[in-house]
């Protein structure tokens, strides 16, 4: 490691090529001085101190113009009629969890369906709706009058798309995946997926940055990058936060094999690989940016992110499965606290959109205001 190994004080910013010498290197003494470094990166930002969000989950709609080859959230064919979930149904869920502590709603969604499905477009049209934006503009809505915070995951999203959904979002997600256009090539994983298209992904992230949206991003592990594509992903990161300093967490998220999909057969990311790009990542993303690792999918081995740099959980939910990867059930959160405790840690909960954008230069007057009541910064699991 060609840093200062005392680590006492952060390390002087990394270029791409250091970053991409350290995924190659295999020496474990070097591995561990760089995991020492980033732990403290971690620690003088983030303390000791790991977030979650307690979240429900409402998948609006399983069709999705694209056809990523890992996807398992995606279908190509639903019931007639159950195109989307139906506002009743939304409500259903909405009210289970109004009394349960819960303050994220998560609101994803397939990317544009009406644009390949005319049922979907049928559908909204028969609802009221023009698009499944405008669709989950109104579900976020609702999800304000039960007083939780929604977060959408809408895909690629235009700057009015961006604009029309921020008076209605405590935050936005879209993860970049890859910077990697190759990925879009014949045989590879997006190649039936315009909105994967790194330009579009990038621009998202930008209009996001240049409308004051607090933004979750990140990349997706395993789909058949190169090393070399991982640290240039988190550079375009780091670059376009360092533009309007909106990213509030990076998501590094591990390629999980689903049985109905074209990779059902490709083995996911090693745990050892992963925990190599965390150190990494932790190293080139400014360090007020939240590093997540979703617990569910690196099992029994949390502590080693711990102590590599992570700082946030995500988005925990009890009543609702993670549709992305519906094989892999999160833990309880009193199981999650018991292993933050266990490294040393302590865990915290968090709100959808983090302390610092909590004003009204960051979010619309109605978020604001019930982001303000629930304003949890400090609060610990008990
Ligand atoms: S991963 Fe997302 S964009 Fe790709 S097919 Fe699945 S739902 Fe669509």
């Amino acid at each position: 490691m060609s840093h200062n190994s005392s680590f006492l004080s952060p390390p002087e910013p990394i270029t791409v090529n250091q970053a991409v010498e350290f995924l190659h290197q295999d020496n474990s003494n070097e591995i561990s001085n760089w995991k020492r470094s980033a732990q403290s990166i971690a620690l003088n930002t983030h303390q000791r101190q790991i977030t979650f969000t307690t979240n429900v989950f409402i998948p609006l709609t399983f069709l999705c113009r694209n056809a990523c080859h890992y996807c398992g959230f995606r279908r190509s064919k639903v019931p007639i009629g159950q195109e989307f979930l139906n506002s009743q149904k939304v409500e259903k869920i909405l009210t289970t969890v109004r009394d349960r502590k819960v303050s994220e709603v998560l609101i994803t969604m397939g990317d544009k369906p009406e644009k390949k499905y005319p049922l979907a477009e049928k559908w909204l049209k028969k609802h009221g709706f023009d698009s499944t934006i405008e669709y989950s503009y109104f579900i976020a809505e609702k999800a304000l009058k039960y007083e939780l915070l929604p977060h959408i995951n809408g895909g690629t999203l235009t700057f009015d798309e961006l604009r029309y959904l921020r008076e209605v979002s405590a935050s936005i997600g879209m993860m970049l995946e890859t910077i990697s256009s190759r990925l879009t090539h014949s045989g590879l994983p997006h190649e039936q997926s315009p909105d994967k298209h790194p330009k579009n992904r990038i621009a998202t992230i930008n209009n996001a940055g240049r409308l004051k949206i607090p933004f979750t991003s990140g990349i997706l592990i395993g789909i058949g990058e190169t090393l070399e594509e991982i640290v240039e992903s988190l550079f375009a990161l780091k670059n376009v936060h360092q533009k309007y300093r909106h990213l509030q967490e990076v998501i590094i998220q591990n390629f999980q094999p689903n049985p109905d999909s074209v990779m059902a057969n490709s083995p996911p990311p090693s745990i050892e690989l992963m925990e190599k790009i965390l150190i990494i990542a932790r190293h080139i993303l400014p360090a007020e940016i939240s590093i997540q690792i979703p617990p569910n999918l690196v099992e029994s081995h949390e502590h080693r992110f711990i102590e590599a740099g992570m700082s946030d959980w995500g988005g925990i939910s009890s009543i609702t499965l993670d549709y992305i990867n519906p094989d892999h059930r999160w833990p309880s959160i009193t199981k999650l606290e018991q292993i933050t405790q266990k490294a040393g840690y302590q865990l915290c909960e968090r709100l959808p959109v983090y302390p610092r954008y909590i004003n009204l230069e960051w979010l619309s007057p109605q978020v604001y205001k019930l982001a303000s009541v629930k304003r949890l910064d400090s609060r610990t699991v008990k």
